[in-house]
């Protein structure tokens, strides 16, 4: 009788284990939850990375991403933004950037940043004007029509904050 426990037990263990080491590889894979470069919170629409010396370095948002990359030369860094419609990430020479647009995921004034509720304030802001992704460009003329803003690609983008 005391075997019986010892197996079920032995078998509860190991698939405990199982599935904490599952959880632990799948939150490495995803994006952390906060910007590594200004540390608020990383909104799932935005969500940026690029390399920084082989490393893969998490951004809340394109702009405050390819702040990192400003020493890098004239060659846009690799990196990688979210589309916007579809929440995939794809790679972000594939995509086309609306700027400036009516919505700030990272700054708007109703979002609220960190365990201390502090609003963020607008007088001067990496993220700021806002830079959302979209593969498609089509996607990203029917946003820009919505919501303002220019489209640019992902090299005027780069050099902008480069020179910023
Ligand atoms: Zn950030």
């Amino acid at each position: 009788m005391k075997t019986i426990w010892l197996v079920v037990l032995l078998a509860l263990l190991a698939i405990v284990g199982l599935g904490i080491y599952r959880w632990s590889r799948t939150s490495a894979e995803r994006e952390p939850a906060a910007c590594e470069v200004c540390e608020r919170p990383i909104h799932r629409a935005t969500a940026f990375s690029i390399n920084v010396d082989s490393r893969e370095v998490w951004a809340c948002c394109p702009r405050c991403g390819l702040s990192l990359a400003r020493g890098d030369g004239d060659r846009p860094p690799q990196a990688r933004a979210t589309d916007y419609p579809t929440g995939r990430l794809v790679p972000a020479d594939h995509c086309v950037f609306v700027e400036g647009a009516d919505i700030a995921p990272c700054c708007s004034p109703d979002v609220i940043v960190g365990a201390e509720k502090v609003p963020t304030s607008k007088c001067f802001d990496r993220c700021y004007p806002s830079a959302i992704a979209f593969e498609k460009p089509q996607d990203a003329a029917d946003y820009s029509r919505k919501h303002g803003g220019t489209i640019v690609s992902f090299e005027t983008l780069f050099r902008e904050v480069k020179k910023s």
